[in-house]
């Protein structure tokens, strides 16, 4: 995999990928048709049907498949809580950490 970086900080570092509320999700896949990014995987002969497989392929700050998901099943990380850790990082690398 390709080392991608988002704010100067490694993609890897930075915990930003959907959440699923199975309860909520009626495996209709408009999540996994949306997304060009290779997120999502759907398994045919298992449950969950949907998971996030590659949840570092996930564009940081991006939440576009949440509004086609109709039974909101779809979450994100906090984004303010989110930069704030990126910074976090950041300050500790800039210090030698
Ligand atoms: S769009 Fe929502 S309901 Fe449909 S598969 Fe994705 S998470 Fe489930
Ligand atoms: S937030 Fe954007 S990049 Fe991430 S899975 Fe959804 S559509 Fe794909």
């Amino acid at each position: 995999m390709s080392e991608t970086t988002f704010m100067g900080v490694t993609r890897d570092r930075i915990d930003w990928s959907p959440r699923i509320d199975y309860d909520k999700c009626n495996d209709c896949m408009e999540c996994d048709e949306f997304c060009p990014h290779d997120v999502f995987e759907v398994r045919e002969d298992q449950s969950p049907k949907l998971i996030v497989k590659n949840p570092e392929n996930c564009v940081v700050f991006c939440r576009a498949c949440a509004k086609t998901c109709g039974p909101d099943a779809i979450t994100f990380p906090n984004k303010n809580e989110t930069t704030a850790y990126i910074k976090q990082i950041r300050k500790g690398e800039a210090a030698g950490g």
